[in-house]
């Protein structure tokens, strides 16, 4: 192998040669930092912090995709072209006119929820809402999905987008709350769970900002008659009274001072009005709707009424303008009552009111007021004191709008991966239970390995298990697809919900990043890879029918590793430019075919898989020595492995090299050693090593014993 070749493998495998122990303990710092780092980065690990912030979007992803008036048409189903007209606010958006009146709004997933698909790169999709709070259409205006590479065609993802139509965000879980699924899309779980989640948010977030259903909102419809003591009763007008006495005691400097007695200082009576069943009831009719007519957009009614010897009014406001006897506060912020809007209330409706001496309407509101949240009404009281200056006191009214008058917002549809963890208990379950069977294997491998035909029973058990079960009938199949995904997702924001929606490809992950610590790559390679228990189970049959094997002289052996490690940094390097062209070069992965699709694909991937597969009858576990990027993927990191349970003897390579040729993959050196970014920890090796029947160190030490 020439010099550079070296080098590269050294480089990619994570070997570069270094001086002594201390050379070698830094380059393990160095990819124990560099793994734990992508890990803590996405916050796989306890303390890792999503990524959120981070992006890596190029400024084509960043600019928002508008709907054209032909687009709009069509979503809406309209005629004629509308009116698109830009709304920047509560969200971002697009309101959609004809004939002078709004038929509804559009809103971009990637503006509004910074939608990322599958690929870690944006989705965008362009949802439109009827004035009614339903969906009106959606159409998908941009993604770098690997759906893609599955062969579907536009009008198959057009159909399962729109299909989305008519959902009311009332009820997004109810009827119609997502479209039937072609059965080529319902593969593509992730990006599909991905594409219902964004429209579902987006719509619901459009629907509260452009107030089409309630969004935490006060009930400004509903009206029952109600009397002022029903009222009280329930809290939407709220009483606080101060006698004279109490007065007193506070203004003890007063002069003259206030006189002794029950009867009121002050009785105040504050209720918010925008409800009709307050308003209407308290205000009557007429002073009620023209108080709403007047009212200003964001404002809202306040009602202060009063008995006793002291004005709530004062007459100061006619000069400044400004109520400062009463002050209004909710969450550390002041909101002054003015005369703007201010309007003196004659009389009130409710035959039942008691005996008020003023009444007043205010309009309320502002920047960070919340009409739905508890506020505090203070009253300032004060008179002139002995020594010329004026001495007050406070007194508080908290008030809250009842419940009942409080719009919930639309209920959130649950996240898509709720619902396929719950379905597919049983699949985790059995997926769970194989991990721990071959945790149990790997940790007790010592007297398997003792027993030839037990060992070989049980891994051509354990993989045809992977094969039919985890990888036909589950999908089970990890792709270098998820890895770039990973990756890509860790630069444009981290999302769990979008790893979530597969549960088996998620569990398996975990599993495979523990056992990536523990022993290598070979928990995945050697049992859990369902193409590579097919290659293996063919080669055992090929093997059974005298198929010659080909020795590849190791020199040429190592060469060709490169192949593997130069295709999954093509593919990396590959994503950052274009997710798509990544997708299509990772194609070389037979997994969609053989696994995913089981062999349902147009006749060249068929093809493709079939000479992969013919390779492999010849030598062993072909793919994988020489072409596999999610093998060579998961080998950088098998440095990092803590155990390390093959045994070897001072003779392998020297007196015997016969482990090196049965080897799955070719992961034993001419000189005995194991190179543990190669070996699928099949366990094959140790058998040998173990079989007197087999090793030829066993063989002569009993010939010693014997003679
Ligand atoms: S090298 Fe690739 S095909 Fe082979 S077992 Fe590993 S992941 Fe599967
Ligand atoms: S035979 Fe030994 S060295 Fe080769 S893959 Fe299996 S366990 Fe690893």
């Amino acid at each position: 192998m020439t010099h550079a070749a070296r080098r590269f493998l050294d480089f990619c495998q994570g070997t570069v040669p270094v001086v002594g122990r201390k050379g070698a303990m830094i380059r393990k710092m160095l990819l124990s930092a560099l793994f734990y780092g992508l890990f803590l980065g996405a916050g796989i690990l306890p303390g890792g912090a999503p990524a959120q912030d981070a992006t890596s979007t190029t400024r084509d992803e960043a600019a928002v995709l508008a709907p054209t008036r032909p687009l709009a048409a069509a979503l809406f189903d309209l005629d004629t072209l509308p009116g698109v007209v830009r709304t920047d606010a509560p969200v971002p958006g697009w309101a959609i006119s004809q004939g002078g009146e709004t038929v509804g709004h559009i809103a971009s997933t990637w503006e509004v929820i910074r939608s990322v698909g599958y690929s870690g790169r944006p989705i965008d999709i362009l949802v439109a809402l009827s004035m009614d709070g339903r969906i009106a259409g959606a159409e998908l205006v941009r993604h770098s999905e690997p759906i893609l590479t599955l062969g579907l065609s536009d009008q198959d993802i057009s159909r399962f987008v729109g299909g989305f139509a008519g959902i009311d965000l009332a009820d997004p879980e109810g009827r119609g709350a997502g479209p039937e699924m072609p059965e080529i899309i319902s593969r593509a779980t992730v990006t599909t769970g991905v594409i219902r989640d964004s429209i579902l948010r987006t719509a619901r977030l459009l629907a509260i900002g452009r107030g089409l259903v309630g969004g935490g909102g006060i009930d400004q419809l509903s009206f029952e008659p109600q009397s002022w003591a029903e009222l009280a009763a329930i809290g939407a007008v709220q009483e606080r009274s101060v006698s004279l006495s109490e007065a007193r005691a506070a203004l003890t400097e007063a002069d003259p001072p206030i006189p002794e007695g029950d009867a009121p200082f002050i009785t105040l009576w504050a209720g918010l009005m925008d409800p009709p069943t307050i308003g209407r009831n308290i205000l009557g009719e007429y002073a009620y709707n023209k108080a709403i007519a007047e009212l200003g957009a964001g404002r809202h009614l306040l009602f202060v009424g009063s008995q006793g010897v002291y004005s709530h009014r004062g007459i100061d406001w006619r000069r400044s303008g400004v109520f400062d006897r009463l002050q209004l506060s909710q969450n550390g912020l002041v909101f002054p009552l003015t005369d703007a809007g201010y309007t003196r209330i004659d009389e009130v409706a409710p035959e039942d009111a008691p005996p008020l001496r003023e009444r007043s309407l205010f309009q309320i509101g502002g920047e960070g007021f919340d009409p739905a949240q508890p506020f505090e009404l203070t009253l300032t009281a004060s008179r002139a004191g002995g020594s010329g200056e004026e001495v007050s006191f406070d007194t508080v009214l908290d008030y809250q709008l009842p419940a009942q008058f409080v719009r919930k917002p639309p209920p959130e549809a649950a996240p898509l991966w709720h619902q396929t963890w719950q379905d597919s208990t049983f699949a985790i379950a059995s997926v769970a239970a194989m991990q721990i069977a071959l945790t149990l294997i790997l940790l007790f491998q010592e007297p398997l390995v003792r027993r030839k035909r037990q060992w070989m029973y049980l891994r051509i058990g354990f993989l045809t298990l992977t094969l039919v079960y985890l990888g036909w009938i589950l999908g089970g199949q990890l792709s270098v697809v998820q890895v770039i995904a990973f990756v890509q997702s860790l630069l444009t924001g981290f999302r769990w919900e979008t790893f979530l929606i597969e549960p088996v490809i998620f569990i398996l992950w975990a599993g495979v990043a523990l056992g990536l610590l523990f022993w290598g790559r070979g928990v995945f390679c050697g049992w859990l890879c369902p193409f590579g228990a097919l290659q293996e189970l063919t080669n055992m049959i090929a093997k059974r029918f005298g198929v010659p094997q080909i020795a590849v002289p190791h020199a040429l052996h190592e060469r060709l590793w490169i192949i593997k490690y130069t295709l999954f940094m093509a593919i990396l390097a590959v994503s950052f430019y274009s997710m798509t062209d990544a997708l299509i070069l990772a194609e070389v992965e037979p997994f969609k075919t053989a696994i995913s699709m089981r062999m349902m694909r147009a006749w060249p991937f068929v093809a493709f898989v079939l000479v992969l597969l013919l390779a492999g009858l010849f030598i062993e576990r072909f793919y994988c020595r020489y072409l596999c990027p999610l093998g060579a993927a998961l080998a950088i990191p098998s440095k990092l492995k803590i155990f390390d349970w093959l045994r070897r003897r001072p003779q392998c390579g020297r007196e015997c090299r016969l482990c090196e040729t049965k080897c799955t993959v070719g992961a034993i050196d001419p000189l005995g050693r194991i190179n543990p970014n190669e070996c699928v920890l099949c366990m094959r090796c140790q058998v040998i090593l173990n079989d007197p029947e087999t090793c030829p160190v066993l063989k002569r030490r009993a010939r010693k014993t014997a003679a």
